[in-house]
């Protein structure tokens, strides 16, 4: 509908005045919230939901891509930290299988959302759950203040420095920020609505799958050959959290724009009925599953890509093969590309880096163009579409997330409020100091 109405001008409360605001409370917003409180500033995050924890609670994204370049660790800082904490909180054989592991470990969302909780406890973030920023006011590349709604009203927060951890940019977006979306055709990357099984008997699955490899290619293929099964891909990702429960990211849903309420509300019934009719066909079909029972879907479908900012950099697929450095780098990503496919015709896209390889994610690209006191971290940064499909997995929304809140957090101790004023070398040896990965040639130049 282009029909338009106008709203008053309203006078509202103001709900709290902070250094650093961060909004959304996923890898990226976790990361950014604790660095920016241990490194001095107050700091509130407001989170639409009553937990955090983004894709992976939220959507039950059910396990860690890997933290490591599989030769060492490259992902670290707050990343590892959470990953080792909630590890400890798991059940005593779940940490003696994954105990070493850094690569692909299960997610138990329930531990992780109390972990989360206890951590910004400890850190001392505010956290103000339940609550949407829906608009900015912004005055020549400064936003002033976010538009916040939630059971209260609609109020205003003030801050120095905002950190758009939406993983829609919808801080950028509402500051009048410049995005890209998508293919050349603005094809999007399908969502999933991910889903918890219980009641299953993990010795048996195994036994199978010793036979059978895992995946379940197999036993998919058989089953769209006879018609009795409704996806596209031959692959589910099965994820253990104890010997009788298990996460899935499993099944595709097509066209669907996670920015938009109306896409995310077809996404939430379409997503649900392929996994009522995946849990049926598990239980039918896989040794192991016959009594399973089909515990939660994701609060929201699992979505992988909207916009992209703009920033002073874009990360290109040139620099993912290259594995460029950059200048400003304050992370590594060694995760391949990975671009599911925007049609059921269509094919993955996927592309991976040597073992011991990766690439810089420069600040540059955490920072949209025209926009002076707002640092993006998580899925949207400034990258292409296809470094997107890499650059977007958890470890590394954790390590944007921890430098754009020590970047904030550098910047509001001295009073300023320009994201572009901070000193670079300042920001990446504290981010080293902090226990971040940033490659062998900053860490030896940073402790000459
Ligand atoms: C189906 C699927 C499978 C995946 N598989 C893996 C995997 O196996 N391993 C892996 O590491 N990664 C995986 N990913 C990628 C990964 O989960 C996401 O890209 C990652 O979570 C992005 O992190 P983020 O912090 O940028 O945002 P998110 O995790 O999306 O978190 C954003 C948070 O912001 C909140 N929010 C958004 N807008 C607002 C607003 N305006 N006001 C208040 N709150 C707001 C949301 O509620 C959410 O909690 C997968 C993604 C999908 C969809």
């Amino acid at each position: 509908m282009s029909e338009r109405i106008t709203v008053p001008a309203m006078d509202v409360p103001l709900f709290d005045e902070v250094d650093v605001l961060v909004t959304g409370g996923g890898p990226a917003g976790i990361g950014a919230a604790l660095a920016a409180a241990r490194n001095g500033a107050s700091v509130l995050l407001v989170e639409q939901r009553g937990y955090l924890g983004g894709m992976a609670t939220v959507s039950q994204v059910p396990a860690w891509c890997p933290y490591t370049d599989k030769q060492k660790p490259v992902i670290r800082g707050i990343g590892i930290e959470i990953l080792n904490e909630m590890k400890a909180r798991m059940e005593p054989g779940f940490q003696e299988l994954w105990k070493d592991r850094l690569d692909w470990v299960p997610i138990d969302a329930e531990i992780l959302k109390k972990l989360l909780d206890d951590k910004m406890a400890e850190a001392g973030v505010r956290l103000l759950y339940h609550t949407f920023v829906s608009k900015v006011l912004h005055r020549d590349g400064i936003v002033e203040a976010a538009i916040i709604h939630n059971k209260t009203g609609t109020q205003a927060i003030k801050a120095k420095m905002f950190i758009d951890t939406s993983s829609d940019a919808d801080i950028t977006y509402h500051a009048g920020g410049q995005f890209a979306q998508g293919g050349d055709e603005g094809e999007l990357q399908p969502g999933t609505m991910c889903f918890v099984m219980s009641n299953l008997d993990r010795k048996r699955y195994m036994a199978y799958c010793k036979e059978f490899g895992n995946s379940l290619k197999h036993a998919i293929n058989e089953a769209k050959a006879k018609g009795t099964l409704r996806v596209v891909r031959d692959w589910a990702g099965i994820s253990w959290v104890n010997d009788h429960t298990a996460g899935f990211n499993f099944g595709h849903i097509f066209g669907i724009d996670g920015s938009k309420a109306e896409d995310l509300t077809r996404g939430a019934v379409e997503g649900r009925a392929l996994v009522h009719h995946i849990a049926e066909w598990l239980k039918s079909t896989i040794p192991g599953f016959e009594s399973g029972y089909l515990a939660l879907t994701g609060e929201q479908i699992g979505i992988r890509e909207t916009r992209r900012i703009i920033g002073d950099v874009v990360v290109t697929a040139d620099d993912f093969v290259a594995c460029r450095s950059f200048p400003d780098d304050i992370a590594r990503n060694a995760y391949f590309i990975d671009v599911h496919m925007a049609k059921p015709t269509g094919g993955m896209i996927i592309s991976h880096l040597p073992d011991g390889h990766s690439h810089g994610i420069p600040y540059r690209a955490l920072l949209p163009v025209d926009i002076e006191n707002v640092i993006v971290a998580g899925r949207s940064i400034s990258t292409d579409r296809a470094t997107q499909g890499s650059t977007r997995v958890m470890p590394n929304c954790f390590a944007m997330g921890e430098a754009a809140g020590t970047a904030a957090a550098i910047l509001t101790k001295r009073g300023l409020n320009r994201s572009r004023s901070i000193d670079i070398d300042e920001l990446q040896s504290q981010l080293i100091r902090q226990g971040a990965w940033l490659g062998e040639d900053l860490h030896a130049n940073k402790q000459t």
